[in-house]
Order: structure tokens, then sequence, then C-alpha cells
């Protein structure tokens, strides 16, 4: 299969060979984006950077090159799970591929060097810690090397969220073999990371290659936070029946409760956090990858590494600390490609949460001011009224060509805007009367006209403000309340805990010089998951071109199976996608079924017989 070295700088005989290994070993008719060009660069033997989303297709810009050079590719690879699980899907594909880490036995890996000795693997990925032990790098420089991708590179930026000191030590990749191409590769796209990446891997001078950081299947939709568990209940029954889900939530006791309710409501939920036992931990995140369909409800702790391709949704019950952590968790959702959702109910009660951790912490002036502004841009991307994708790509320096995606909830169903500087004028007022002392309750009980202990002990029954809003119930003046936040008319007090103290700004609007349109808020509080009803082309599940559903279920019956018989999770024997290609054509011949997007040769003598007999079968 390798390019013979004499044709190795022929571009065109290159770009022949790729489409049909892409083809034969992935069983995939074409590339996406920037694969081909990355694909042929890496080939030829240059160095590059490549940046792309989490989903983008990074893993085969370097397993192909692999294939076609002569030699073993090596992979550096962070997480021991994510190398199983690949090199599980590489050797069902008929590609002779292998790990070196802490996991083998010393005769395992005896074995596996061997092998690399004797020509006898395509890809091997090793963990940075026992790549830069002498003994590897000796045997590395004994062997015949096709490229070294450095996938996760960004571990190498000091300044990011995940740095890995041993990374560092991967600058002697360059020093010892020059003349073998690098190729790093990274879902983190900004600028620091990426130069610090060119720099410590020795990338001077070789192009990078920066794919859109769009997830267009990726349906964006936040909604208000009212009763956040039997709202994601609410949201998983009617969008995500039986699909598999990453549930967030900050607290470990709030993890507990969403998955009790979830179980209670017969999802199949499983709890994940730092306090649970290492192996009962081990084992939840196991069955997630795994078994079909399952949700595990999470802190934050979970996630790096899973490459699970088809969670259909994240579901956020409380606020991130930034719009970065923000996409990167959403981003877990739908790497096949496939209608996937992040959906997240927020609410006031998560700015001022937010705001104390950040207060209370013990970082530096400088690192508190940063993390509020980071808090403000993601409390602004909430209460966004225009396009949620505009706004996050915009976040990250990426202009979307139309100024409106289709495919989130401002977009599917926009909400009504209207003047709200009366009410803002109201709310207002009502802060700065009773002293800027007060949080959200207090204030809506004045506004509202109501005789609580508070209002009699404090007097504010006899001031102007009270009973001025009777206009809106309590859940609009919240609405209200947290807009004014995020436009920064209002902010939470850091001494006095929830108390809502005026800004600069207001003065403007209070004055009637500041204009404030605010997005409409029905007066009804019934619980659903989006804040429309689901009609056609609203938000309603999007559709899928998945084919029949009793073949359907038969098929993932089968994979399940199959995935358990042979001790790998249920995508490595196929993806969503290609059972989706199958139910929804049918095919009845092996070369029919060849045909389908995910059936290389390797997926074809193992399965085909069994699939088309499945098919043939069902009703
Ligand atoms: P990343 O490492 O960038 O997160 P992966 O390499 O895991 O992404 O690929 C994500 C998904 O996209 C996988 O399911 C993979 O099979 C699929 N994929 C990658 N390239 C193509 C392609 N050219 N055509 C169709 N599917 C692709
Ligand atoms: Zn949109």
């Amino acid at each position: 299969m390798p390019v013979p070295p004499a044709l190795a700088r022929n571009p065109e005989r290159i770009a022949a060979t790729a489409i049909s290994v892409l083809n034969s070993v992935f069983g995939l008719p074409a590339f996406r984006g920037a694969q081909e060009e990355i694909v042929r660069h890496v080939t030829q033997g240059g160095n590059c950077l490549v940046l792309m989303p989490t989903g983008g297709g990074k893993s085969l810009c370097y397993q192909l090159p692999s294939l076609l050079r002569e030699g073993c590719g090596i992979v550096i690879s962070p997480l021991i799970a994510l190398m199983r699980d690949q090199v599980a899907g590489l050797l069902d594909a008929g590609v002779k591929a292998a790990v070196l880490n802490s996991t083998l036995s010393l005769e395992e890996a005896s074995a596996v060097e061997a092998r690399l000795l004797a020509g006898d693997l395509d890809l091997l990925y090793i963990a940075p810690e026992r790549l830069l032990t002498p003994r590897c790098l000796g045997l590395l420089a004994r062997a015949r090397l096709a490229l070294f991708a450095i996938d996760e590179a960004h571990c190498v930026s000091q300044w990011g969220h995940d740095f890995r000191p041993e990374y560092i030590g991967l600058s002697v990749i360059a020093e010892r073999f020059p003349d073998v191409p690098r190729i790093a590769l990274t879902a983190t796209a900004d600028d620091l990371t990426r130069r610090e990446i060119v720099d410590r891997l020795g990338l001077a001078g070789a192009p990078s290659f920066v794919a859109s950081f769009d997830r267009p299947n990726i349906r964006y939709e936040i909604v208000e936070k009212q009763n956040a568990p039997a709202q994601v209940k609410a949201f998983i029954a009617e969008r995500h029946s039986g699909d598999a889900g990453i549930v967030y939530c900050l607290s470990r006791a709030k993890v507990e409760d969403t998955a009790d309710a979830l179980t209670k409501a017969g999802v199949e939920a499983l709890p994940y956090h730092a306090g649970l036992d290492a192996s009962l931990r081990a084992r939840n995140q196991d069955r997630f990858i795994n078994e079909d369909g399952v949700v595990i409800v999470a802190t934050i702790a979970f996630g790096m590494g899973i490459d699970k391709p088809d969670v259909r949704f994240v579901a956020h019950l409380d606020l991130p600390k930034s719009i970065e952590a923000y996409y990167q968790e959403t981003g877990r959702a739908g790497r096949d490609g496939k209608p996937s959702s992040a959906w997240m109910a927020y609410g006031l009660s998560d700015i001022v949460q937010q705001r104390r951790m950040i207060d209370e912490s013990n970082g530096s002036e400088a690192f508190k001011r940063v993390s509020i502004g980071k808090l403000e841009a993601l409390v602004g991307l909430a209460e966004t009224t225009n396009c949620r994708r505009t706004r996050l790509l915009g976040y990250f320096g990426e202009a979307l060509q139309a100024t409106q995606c289709g495919n989130c909830d401002n977009c599917l169903s926009p909400p009504l805007v209207r003047d709200g500087k009366v009410f803002a004028q109201k709310l207002l007022s009502c802060a700065y009367r009773t002293g800027q002392r007060f949080g959200a309750m207090h204030l809506i009980d004045v506004l509202i006209g109501r005789m609580t202990e508070r209002v009699k002990q404090f007097g504010h029954d006899k001031l102007s403000v009270f009973g001025i809003g009777r206009e809106l119930n309590e859940k609009q003046w919240r609405a209200v309340l947290r807009q004014l936040v995020a436009m920064g008319h209002l902010k939470p007090d850091t001494e006095a805990f929830g108390a809502l103290k005026l800004t600069e700004s207001a003065r403007g609007v209070l004055k009637g010089e500041t204009g404030v349109m605010l997005r409409e808020q029905p007066a009804g509080t019934r619980i659903r998951a989006s804040r429309t009803k689901s009609r056609r082309g609203d938000l309603a599940p999007a559709a899928t071109d998945a084919g029949d559903p009793a073949l359907l279920g038969i098929l993932r019956a089968w994979r399940s199976q199959t995935a358990r018989q042979r001790g790998v999770p249920a995508y490595v024997v196929l993806h969503d996608s290609t059972i989706d290609g199958i139910a929804a054509s049918r095919p009845t011949t092996l070369t029919r079924l060849r045909d389908i997007p995910g059936i290389g040769d390797k997926k074809l003598e193992h399965y085909g017989d069994e699939l088309i007999a499945l098919v043939n079968a069902a009703p």
C-alpha cells in the first residue's frame, strides 16, 4: 500500500492512492474540508499544525499518511482510554495498530517493540512519558518511521487549561528525528496556545491548517431555569429519549439528585463525580462509552478524552465558567456529525453563584478580573436575542457567513423583543431606593407590592417604588433583572452576598438617555423543555434520515451484542451513521452494503453476511 519513495513527490499519484485507501480501509467516499490537503502535505514529508474542532476528523490526517508512507506512524496521545479505543477501531478496519503504555505487561510491550522493528506496524500509539524514556527513544531510532503525530498538542501550553508537563519534553522529537515529518493536532484554537505549540514542537515555517470551529450539527439552546431537574427530564423525554447524553451539574450533590430523578423517570442515568469510589466511576464511564443510550450525569471532571462519537446531547444545569468551557463541553455532542443538542438551563442565581466563587477564590486581582470578564461574556450569550452561533463564533474571532445560523433557539423561534425602558427604570429605582443592599427576591417583592416580613421590617412599603410593578409577574421581573445584569446596568455586589448594585451605566437608563430592549417573557410558568411549542420547523427533534425503525432496532441490538462479545465500544463495530445508512437503504447484496459510508473492506468481510441476513429477515 505505501507509495513508493520515487513517487512520493508526485501529488496526483498520492491523491489517487489516498482516496482509494480512504475508501477501502475506512469505507469513506470523500475527504472532509482540509483533510485531503493535509494528507497530501504530510505524505510528501511536510510538517504542519492542524487546528480543527472536536469531531472535525483529525485522526484521518495522520492515520492515512501513516498508511501511505513507508514505516510506522507514531502517535503521541495523553489519554490511555482514547488510545485503546482508537486502536480497537483501527484493528477492526484491518490496520496494523498497537499501543505502548503503562497498561501493558513486560512481555506484551516487548512483542510490540519487536513488531515495530520488524516493520510489522502501520501505527503505534505511545504515551508521552513513555516516549521520553531513553529506551523508547533508542527503539524509535532503530525503526523505520513514517511520521510523528502529536495529538492534543495544546497540552504543551503552560498557560492553557490542559497543561501536561511531560509534553514539554516532546521538543526532543524535532531534535532527534529531524527528517521524520511532524503533525501536531489540537481543537484549542487561541493564538497564544498556537504559538507555544509551534515553538515547542519545532514547527516554525510549517503551514497551519485551520478549520472552521463551527459545529453546524449542534443545535444551541439556552432556556430560563425554573425547576432544572424537571426541565431536563422533559427535554430528554421530548427530544432525546433513548439517546446517549451528558448532563453537567456543578456540585456532587446535584449530580446524585439529578441522576436519581432521571433514573426514576426511566432514563438510564449514571452519576460521575470525584467523590465516587474510583472503580464505580470507571464502571459508569465504561458503560456510558460502551453501551447505547446511557446518560451520564457529571461534574465537569468528566469528559476530557471521551471520544464517543454518538453523544446526542449535552445539557448544562448550571452555568459553566466561560464561553471557552461551555464550547468545549457542548462540543462533546455530535462528533459524528449527526443532529445533536447543546441545551442549558440558566437563571439569575447561577450568575450570583459563579460571582461568589470567583470572589472567594484565592486568585490574584488580575485573575479575578479576567474571570469576571469571561463570566460576563457567557451571560451575554445566554441573554442574547440574536443568533447564538454567530455570537459564539464571534467570541473566538470567527465570522459566520450569514448572521442567522438557522439551528439555534433564537434563529428557529426568534424571541419577541420590546421596549423595556420603563421596566428597567422601575427595577433600577427600586434597587436604588432600597439602598442597593438586597437581592432579586426582595426587589421583586417590593415592585409587586408584597407585604413580606422583610418589607415591613425595613419599612419598604412606605417607599414610592412599593407596588409600582404589578403589571409583570415574578417570573417576568426575574427575566428583566437577568437581562439588566447581562447588559451591565446591575451587578451582584462582591461584599454583600446576592445584593444587586447599580453600575455607572444605570444612570443613563434612569435618566432616559439609554434605551433598553428586552426579550419578551411569556407570563406562563408551565415547564417545558423548550420555550416554545414543538411545531414543525422550530424546536422539534431534529430530523434524521434514519430508516425503518424496526430494522434500526434490530441492527442496534446486533451491534450491542457484537460489541459485548468482542469487548469493544459499540461505535467501534459500526458508527450510528452507518447503522442508519443500512436501515435506510436495506442493502441485500454485499456490493450494495459496501457502498454505505463506514463499510470498508474489512468490515464487509467481518460483518457483511450477518448484516445482509438481518436485513433479509427484517419485516
Ligand atoms: P477529531 O479527532 O477531530 O475529534 P475524529 O477524527 O474522531 O475527530 O472524527 C470524527 C468523526 O468524523 C468520526 O466519526 C469519523 O469517522 C468521521 N469522519 C472523519 N473524516 C470523515 C470523512 N472524510 N467522511 C466522513 N466521516 C468522517
Ligand atoms: Zn442561530
